[in-house]
This record gives C-alpha cells, sequence and structure tokens, in this order.
C-alpha cells in the first residue's frame, strides 16, 4: 500500500501512458474533498481487500476524501452471510426469519461506530447491505456487488433485493450479474495494482528461497491455485486434475490460501483439502500465515509454470488477473468473471471440468513456447482493461454521474 501512496498516480504513467492518467486527474479535480465513504466487513482477505486497500489510499493521494469502514460481526452473523454468499451464488439454502432479523441488527449494532457524515456512500456486498435504511437523506447510496450473481437462490435474492432497491445505483462485475432494479446499474469489472506488494516485480532468488521454505522442489514445474479455502473454488477439483496429469508429468501442485475473517467455513475446507493433499508428496496445501502475506502469494504466482482458478462460481476472480499480470497462462472455471478476462486459447483457457482441467495442464507443460505466448497475451489483457488505473477512472466517473444526473457529457 505504501509503494503507491507515496508515488501516486504519476508512478503509473510509464505503464500505462499520460493520456490515461491525465483524464484520471481531470475527473478527480471535479472531486476534490468529496467525503466518500467504503463499508465492507473486513479489512483481512478476499478480494474486496484487495482492491480497497490500492484504491481508497490512491484516491486519496488525488485530494478525494475517500474512506473505508467495516462493519463487525459475530460468528453467527458471518455464519448466515456466509451462507447468503453461498445462496447468492446458487446454492439453495434455507434462512430462518430469526437468523435474518439477526442479520439485520448486527447492522443496526454499527451504526454508533460509522460516521455516515459524507457525500457518498459505497456499501459493498450482502453483509452490510441493510445500513442502506440508515444513510442519511440526499446521500448518494451505492451498493457494490462484488460475488457471481448470475443465478441467486430466488428466495434469498428476493429478500435482499428488498434492501438493494433502496440504493440509488448498484455496480456489478459484468453485465450477467445485472439484476431487474429500479435503478442505475454500472458495470465496473475490478483491477489490480502493478505497484502493489502483491505484484511488483520480485527477484528470481527471492522466488526460489520462498519455494524452498515451503518444501516445493524450484527445479520442476509448479502449477499452482491460491485462494481462499472454499467450495466454489474447487480446491478438491484442482488436486484430482493435477492427479491425472501427474500419472504423465512430473511436477508439482501449489494450493495457497489464507482465513479469511469474515469466512468461517475456510477451516473447514482446509481440513478436507489437507487431508487430501497429505497422500501426495508433490501436493502441497498451504495455509498461509497473514505476515508478508501478499509478498509470499507474488512470489508463488511468480513461481508458477502455470496457474490454475478452478472456481466453480467467481464474482471476478483477482487470482486470475494477478496470474496473467505475471505473464502466466491460466487454466480457470469458465464461470463468472474470469470470462470477462480469459479469451479461450488466446490468453488462457477456460475449462467446465477437471477433466478439461487435467487436458489443458498436460498439453501445456509440453508446450513451453505457447506458454510464453499465452502469457504475454495474459499479461497485456490486464495491462489494457484491468488495471488499478482503469477502475479508478470508472468509479470517478461514476460518482460524477450521480452527482450531475441530467448531464449526458460533463465538460473537462
Ligand atoms: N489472497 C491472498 N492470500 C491468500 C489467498 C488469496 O492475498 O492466501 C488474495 C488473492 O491474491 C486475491 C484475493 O485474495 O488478490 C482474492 O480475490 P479473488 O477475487 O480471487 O477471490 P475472493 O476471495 O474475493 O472470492
Amino acid at each position: 500500500m505504501k509503494n503507491s501512496t507515496r508515488n501516486g498516480i504519476e508512478a503509473y504513467v510509464p505503464l500505462v501512458g499520460e493520456p490515461v492518467v491525465a483524464l484520471i486527474r481531470k475527473l478527480a479535480a471535479r472531486l476534490q474533498g468529496v467525503r466518500m465513504l467504503n463499508i465492507n466487513s473486513t479489512k483481512k482477505g478476499g478480494g474486496v481487500v484487495e482492491i480497497l486497500g490500492r484504491l481508497v489510499p490512491l484516491a486519496r493521494g488525488l485530494g478525494i476524501d475517500m474512506r473505508w469502514e467495516t462493519i463487525q460481526g459475530t460468528r453467527p452473523f458471518f455464519a448466515t452471510t456466509k451462507k447468503m454468499h453461498n445462496a447468492l451464488q446458487g446454492n439453495r439454502v434455507d434462512f430462518s426469519e430469526k437468523e435474518l432479523r439477526y442479520y439485520e441488527q448486527v447492522n443496526r449494532d454499527n451504526l454508533d461506530r460509522i460516521d455516515m457524515d459524507v457525500d457518498y456512500v459505497i456499501v459493498h456486498d450482502p453483509q452490510p447491505c441493510p445500513l442502506v435504511q440508515y444513510i442519511p437523506e440526499g446521500v448518494p447510496k451505492i451498493w457494490r456487488c462484488h460475488i457471481d450473481l448470475s443465478r441467486p437462490d430466488r428466495k434469498l435474492w428476493h429478500y435482499l433485493r428488498e434492501w438493494v432497491k433502496q440504493y440509488d445505483a448498484s455496480v456489478f462485475h459484468i453485465s450477467a450479474f445485472a439484476q431487474q432494479l429500479p435503478h442505475k446499474q454500472f458495470l465496473i469489472p475490478p483491477s489490480i495494482d502493478p505497484h502493489s506488494v502483491k505484484n511488483r516485480p520480485v527477484p528470481r532468488k527471492t522466488v526460489r528461497t520462498t519455494l524452498m521454505r515451503y518444501g516445493i522442489d524450484p527445479q520442476r514445474p509448479v502449477i499452482l491455485q491460491v485462494s481462499r479455502y472454499d467450495r466454489f473454488k474447487d480446491p478438491i477439483g484442482v488436486i484430482e486434475a493435477f492427479l491425472m496429469v501427474r500419472k504423465h508429468y512430473n511436477c508439482q501442485l501449489v494450493l495457497a490460501g489464507e482465513q479469511a475473517a469474515d469466512d468461517p467455513e475456510g477451516a473447514q475446507v482446509y481440513e478436507e483439502v489437507r487431508a487430501m493433499a497429505d497422500k501426495h508428496p508433490d501436493v502441497h496445501a498451504l495455509m498461509l500465515s497473514r505476515e508478508n502475506n501478499h509478498h509470499k502469494v507474488n512470489c508463488l504466482q511468480r513461481a508458477a509454470t502455470i496457474i490454475m482458478q478452478k472456481s466453480v462460481k467467481e464474482g471476478f476472480g483477482l487470482t486470475v488477473t494477478e496470474g496473467m499480470w505475471k505473464a502466466r497462462p491460466v487454466i480457470a472455471g469458465a464461470v463468472g468473471g474470469i470470462t470477462a478476462q480469459i479469451t479461450e486459447g488466446l490468453n488462457g483457457y477456460l475449462v467446465n471440468s477437471v477433466d478439461g482441467a487435467a487436458y489443458r495442464c498436460r498439453y501445456l507443460l509440453t508446450r513451453e513456447k505457447r506458454m510464453k505466448e499465452m502469457g504475454r497475451a495474459a499479461k497485456k489483457t490486464v495491462l489494457e482493461r484491468f488495471l488499478i488505473t482503469r477502475h479508478l477512472r470508472d468509479y470517478l466517473a461514476m460518482l460524477l454521474a450521480m452527482k450531475y444526473p441530467k448531464h449526458t457529457a460533463i465538460e473537462m
């Protein structure tokens, strides 16, 4: 975080060019001192944290008073919101009246902790969604959804929609997630920051040392999946695919994840993965500690020969973007936001099954040139479409569109 804050927006000029940065400066000039509050449910773990951790300091550096608050919850609250997450991504889950009332009550209990005397509020995901009713009159309220809402459980969506409807706008990653809502819907895909500890260049020697620290052989190819231990990320499917590949090719699998503070299911999924990984010496299931986590993920992604993200549901999949930025070929589930990033066969492969993942892995492992070409194309895709500068520009344009709803064009 410190890195880009110190450097500010100028640090991006060599990558994206002066015109892109000039436009961001112009948009920001119209929003000087504007107090814009983001609210989510954790500062530890997951894609939302990754994004806000970068966007907030960069916007502040541009003179926008962007803030970030989190709601606090209890274990039962997060158990319910994780169930909501699962239901919104298509699982059939039932909620009792008691659970829903408690979910609303925890939101109410957070009121005293959050200063809502601001000019805009952006609420992220379902956890703090009911806070909408407490946002002062006249303050534009935006619901930012980071999850795969392509086929939500209808019953839960029916309930949640009553809250979402009260916002002035919603933001989704891709059009497939847009819903029937009585307000504006913006499509803004997420992004990565090339200057972050997670994404900046790392010396080869450091990458090698990191591998060895985890007992991974730096001489043999590494297939990597970085993810929270979550069933939607299908870590078991990744192991099954790897075991098929391993019969023919001497390589290793690394699964790396951390425990997100608002994901109580993670520990159980990790146990199941560990039990399976322990049966094969070339399967490494790592639970990364928070300390230096981003640096470790960066090193592992750079050490990977192939990056896998075999999700069966995915809001966006920043791990895909991160892998592509490191010019690695990515094999990923053909779901959600991943399909907005990977163009089949050009900058990665999209798969629908364990067999498909194994097949693509075997194909690539024996074609070094193809992997290199694919990696180069992947990096270009991220440079053009998924860097933080594009994300910031879209956010600022959205805020201006909300501020001047009657204007079709804003004079710069
Ligand atoms: N991540 C991390 N350490 C881990 C596991 C994941 O820093 O041990 C990061 C990962 O690099 C990515 C984010 O968490 O930046 C996950 O975002 P993604 O959109 O892939 O999935 P989400 O967790 O939001 O479903």
